[in-house]
């Protein structure tokens, strides 16, 4: 089999994304809607998505990214950009995701959290209930936000458990403060039944992976790329199976790592366990099959292009045919905070 067959084969096969933001989810035709919705002279059309997409860094899409959510004013936005991830999600065949949702933007809105949560939860429970596959949510707490914002977000999972979440991360501006100030935060999640992950080695160097490591325990950490430039780093993450949830266009993008000069084949090939994800397709303009289609250009054979797509499965928090982690102790009857 050549890669041209082994990418038609995938796209096919049902497969898995472990890294994906819901705001970032959102399609440019969505943008401008809710930009009109909001009387926001932001994004007046496509084109000016379009040169939006040429930012600067990191720190120029994350300008984007809270343009971006400073538009969606109320629960039904948040239900218009669940059905953009719900329709790509059943148009690419992606059997299982886990979906980066995060408590502490909407808090940050000032938007009632019960509320948005629920029209999500509608969203997704109806894409599963329609067979387009099973979604699991990621509770995530912005790092520049600070520690006790992301043990708000513990806080309000531990009043009004979501079963449909299986793990807590930390996304956001991965410089802002280290990893070891939200030690404690983590140390709260086996009560919750959440699994910790953490976005490290995006634009941070083998320190900040280090750093991680020891202080958050993650099962994966998103990006992980910045491990590359450290053997022992490199084999200690091959022997432990420390996940690296790896997105080639996002880091393009943002510079983090440009294209041809991507470790994802050199961490693969040391034994790092690797898996491909869009992170934010919507605002990327990528599809999943599209990432694949990268891997393969870097040079991946035809039986690494099927074994990545293997380990989107096996890296799951919640993987099919097993339970999932018990949801937390009952919380006080359900109220709005
Ligand atoms: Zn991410």
């Amino acid at each position: 089999m050549n890669s041209v067959e082994a990418l038609r084969t995938l796209r096919l096969r049902p497969k898995a994304e472990l890294h994906l933001h819901l705001e970032g989810s959102v399609r440019p035709a969505t943008l401008v809607r809710l930009a009109r919705r909001a009387g926001s002279p932001l994004f007046p059309d496509l084109a000016s998505v379009r040169a939006r997409r040429r930012f600067d860094g990191l720190p120029g899409f994350l300008t984007l990214y809270r343009d971006v959510c400073r538009l969606l004013r109320g629960p039904e936005d948040f239900a218009l950009v669940a059905r953009d991830l719900t329709a790509r999600l059943r148009r690419e065949r992606i059997g299982y995701a886990e979906v980066y949702v995060s408590p502490a933007i909407v808090a940050r809105l000032g938007l009632d959290w019960l509320e948005v949560r629920d029209a999500i939860e509608e969203v997704f429970a109806s894409h599963e209930r329609c067979g387009g596959g099973r979604i699991r949510v990621l509770l995530d707490a912005v790092r520049q936000f600070g520690p006790d914002a992301a043990h708000r977000v513990l806080d309000l999972h531990a009043r009004h458990p979501w079963p449909r979440a299986v793990g807590f991360g930390l996304g956001g501006d991965e410089l802002a403060l280290p990893a070891r100030d939200f030690a404690p935060v983590y140390r709260r999640l086996p009560r919750l039944g959440l699994a910790p992950v953490v976005h490290a080695g995006e634009v941070g160097g083998p320190e900040s992976l280090v750093e991680a490591l020891r202080w958050l325990k993650p099962r994966r950490i998103a990006h992980g790329i910045g491990a590359a430039s450290d053997r022992v780093l490199v084999r200690r993450l091959a022997l432990t199976g420390v996940a690296l949830d790896v997105c080639l266009t996002s880091n393009d993008a943002t510079g983090a790592a440009p294209l041809a000069r991507s470790p994802v084949l050199a961490l693969l090939r040391a034994g790092v366990t690797v898996t491909l994800s869009t992170d934010d397709p919507g605002l990327f303009g990528t599809t999943l099959l599209g990432e694949y289609r990268k891997l393969a250009r870097l040079g991946a054979t035809p039986r690494e292009l099927a074994f990545v797509a293997r380990t989107g499965f096996r890296a799951a928090l919640a993987p099919p045919g097993r339970h999932q982690p018990s949801p937390p102790a009952a919380g006080p009857a359900r109220t709005r905070s």
